[in-house]
């Protein structure tokens, strides 16, 4: 048993560890087969992993993931942000791939094999870090024809990352990327399977070399309503006679954030309207929101303060904003409260809620 007090390491700067892969001390791993569906799993030291090279994740990107993180508190308690919600979504892209579904029970086995072996490398409470976790799916015994793998694994492996604000939450200009479409209408946008992205490294960094951190997606159909950021979902607010309107696109071409739809929960708890629906971009050219932002679970909000298409570009609000707006700063810290243990967690999104 693992001692839930363990502290953070003294071997790493915690305050300045970015986003980069480092071994810890180990990860949670699994294999299926058809005869005997899921093993035992075990804990592996091993980052480099013997899988055939006829595998069908190597050969047709029969592979998904997911993302989601592991904070600390003040008492020492280290708990896991709604991990249910990935397994559920995990198994949806897990249909949709043709690969085996992975039980409730396994997934948060995994994760928790993951996180007890790893106490030493969540981030200090207050730091703005976690432990950044990654599960993995994916065929990897040998299939030459068009058809699912006879051997498939499951990872959990985590990543120490720090905090993704060091020097404050700071809005981004963002461009709409019009020669390429991430998600069909009737495609695999809504899945975290691999071969989604790395289609999108090209334009994304296309986009940042002309000054735009991040990039937007319009429906590939018609390019005419907001899809989603290129790793993160879309939300805007407008403030009308005192009332707060969260909007935000939930359709099927785009993938079910988690802080998304915690968002929603959140603005719904403060009293604020939700409209969940299709946002035309001609909204974004109107002016009609105050704020705009992308969400997801590497940074929870990121601010955006202008939005270019071609030789156009709106600002969001009046003016030229400078800091996160006044509506998303109090959903960002709302949320941050329940991950790091300042408020109670009355939703029971923070598992285990005793801590490991
Ligand atoms: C992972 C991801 C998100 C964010 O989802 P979260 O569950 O909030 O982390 C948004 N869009 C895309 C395309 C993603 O891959």
């Amino acid at each position: 048993m693992s001692n839930p007090t363990t502290p953070p390491t003294d071997k790493l700067d915690w305050q300045n560890i970015g986003f980069q892969y480092r071994d810890i001390n180990g990860y949670a791993k699994y294999t299926w087969t058809p005869e005997n569906g899921w093993d035992e799993g075990s804990l592996e030291t091993n980052p480099y992993l013997n899988v055939h090279m006829c595998s069908t994740g190597l050969n047709y990107g029969q592979e998904c993931f997911e993302g989601l993180k592991a904070f600390r508190t003040k008492d020492g308690r280290i708990r896991v942000f709604r991990p249910h919600e990935n397994g559920k979504r995990m198994n949806l892209t897990a249909a949709f791939g043709s690969m085996p579904g992975i039980p409730e029970e396994i997934f948060l086995e995994a994760i928790k094999k993951t996180v007890q072996a790893n106490l030493e490398y969540v981030p200090p409470y207050g730091s703005g870090g976690s432990l950044y976790l990654r599960p993995l799916l994916f065929g990897s015994g040998p299939m030459i024809g068009l058809s699912p793998a006879p051997e498939f694994t499951f990872i959990v492996f985590g990543v120490p990352v720090g905090n993704y604000y060091k020097d404050g939450v700071k809005p981004v200009d963002a461009c709409i990327i019009e020669d390429f479409d991430r998600s069909a209408p009737l495609g695999t946008g809504s899945f975290k399977l691999g071969g989604n992205y790395a289609p999108v490294f090209l334009p994304t960094e296309k986009a940042k070399k002309q000054g735009f951190p991040i990039t937007l997606h319009l429906d590939s159909k018609t390019h005419t309503y907001v899809d989603e950021f290129s790793t993160s979902n879309f939300v805007a607010l407008s403030n009308k006679d005192g009332v707060t309107t969260l909007v935000t696109p939930n359709g099927r071409t785009i993938l079910r954030s988690v802080t998304r739809i915690s968002l929603v929960e959140i603005a719904r708890d403060l009293g604020w309207t939700v409209e969940e629906r299709d946002v035309p971009f001609s909204e974004i050219e109107e002016g009609k929101f105050d704020e705009i932002a992308a969400c997801g679970t590497a940074a929870v909000i990121t601010p955006v303060k202008r939005i270019s298409r071609g030789e156009k570009s709106y600002n969001i609000g009046s003016g030229e904003q400078t800091e996160i707006g006044a509506g998303f700063e109090a959903l960002y810290k709302q949320y941050k409260a329940i991950q790091n243990g300042d408020i109670a967690d009355t939703k029971g999104w923070m598992w285990p809620a005793e801590g490991f």
